[in-house]
């Protein structure tokens, strides 16, 4: 039997490399449903390629559009987000890979698990979020989320056949980004062109821009802690500017596994989508006579302020993380439209934290009204 996939996103970065990797393995895996937010044109040439049973446009504005367009198919058309929360339910859909960006992915997530979908988790902002509220789901029905993002399915790789009360730490490797080798102060003067430019990785403007943050890191040490179960204090981030070992695991006896690699998403995405097997492919492979060095060094905490407030948020728990998210999506959008500079990206996150209302337990009521609360909190500051 064929596994049916849904795309959550699949207009973007992950998703587009996601079909082409479904497309390496037509006898295991079918497209069943795509659905995008607002990328109507390409929405529409993946569905006349992939041939899905259901399509979703979130922006309702376009629903005619794509429906006009795929009038000549029998493919099911749909518009809004209700939608695409609703479709992660349908008996047809095996796996759910979530890739959309930011916080929209959330609902669509805990609903797929409730219907016990096997979800390929992209979305990092779902669990970044919502970490507690996942992690009681996927507890009380026995579902592993499998990681797509590239440091989350290293450790996941790392892990396998490893007892958790072994872990010593989890290092998280991050390339640096764009600014590395940048003095603190020439970052109040970078472009949004340079900051788009990433060294290593191709990806959507939202995750590169935090990538020149190193956000993207901190959001990632949150993931880290919610997949693995691992408090902050054992969750490191060293800078490794070749993007060649996704990240590592120690163990209490001192080994290091590491899991390494081209940097190329479809790798992570595939893995996510066979595990707990490995099929062939045709992608690049290392070749370690050409790698000239692998180096690492300790992130400039003062340089990239972006990864204490995410430790900060992490230790204080309730509904910080979801604030510091909300607030940074509002403060990339920002800087993104050249409303702030790259260096006001931390300070409109760090302001919003500290006005935004805080919740000890929050529900998902809360969360929602909490991501409202500091967006309105970070568009108003400057
Ligand atoms: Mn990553």
């Amino acid at each position: 039997m064929k596994k049916r996939i849904a795309i959550l996103g699949s207009t973007g970065s992950i998703g587009t490399q996601s079909l082409e990797v479904i497309s390496f393995f037509p006898d295991f895996f079918e497209v069943e449903v795509l659905t995008a937010n607002n990328n109507s044109e390409l929405l529409i040439f993946q569905a006349r390629k992939y041939n899905p049973n259901t399509v979703i446009i979130a922006n309702e504005n376009k629903y005619l559009e794509v429906k006009n367009a795929l009038s000549d198919l029998a493919i099911k058309v749909f518009a809004g987000n209700k939608s695409i929360s609703d479709i992660v339910e349908s008996d047809n859909v095996d796996i759910v890979i979530a890739a959309m960006v930011g916080f929209s992915g959330l609902i669509p997530v805990l609903n797929a698990l409730e219907n016990n979908k096997k979800v390929a988790l992209a979305n990092k902002e779902t669990l970044v979020v919502a970490g507690s509220l996942i992690k009681e789901i996927s507890k009380r029905k026995t579902i592993s989320i499998i990681p797509v993002d590239s440091e989350h399915s290293a450790i996941f790789q790392c892990l396998v056949g490893e007892n958790e009360k072994a872990v010593d730490k989890l290092i998280l490797t991050a390339s640096g980004g764009p600014f590395l080798t940048k003095k603190i102060e020439e970052l109040e003067k970078v472009t949004v062109k340079q900051a788009l430019a990433h060294p290593n990785w191709t990806m959507g403007a939202k995750v590169t821009i935090d990538s020149a943050t190193m956000m993207n890191k901190g959001l990632e040490i949150i993931e880290a802690h919610w997949l693995f179960n691992v408090p902050t204090n054992k969750i490191e981030v060293v800078v490794h500017p070749q993007s060649i070992i996704h990240s590592m695991v120690q163990f209490t006896d001192g080994s290091v596994k590491a899991q390494l690699g081209l940097p190329d998403m479809r790798t992570p995405i595939q893995y996510a989508l066979t595990y707990p097997n490995r099929f062939e492919n045709k992608l690049d492979k290392i070749d370690f006579a050409k790698l000239n060095q692998l180096t690492f060094e300790t992130p400039d905490f003062k340089k990239f302020s972006c990864l204490n407030l995410a430790y900060y948020a992490l230790n204080k728990g309730g509904n910080m993380p979801c604030i510091m998210n909300a607030a940074n999506e509002i403060a990339v959008q920002k800087f993104l439209n050249e409303k702030i500079k790259f260096t006001e990206i931390p300070k409109v996150t760090e302001n919003t934290m500290q006005k935004a209302t805080f919740i000890k337990n929050p529900s998902l009521n809360d969360l929602i009204t909490t991501d409202s609360e500091a967006r309105e909190i970070a568009k108003k500051n400057n």
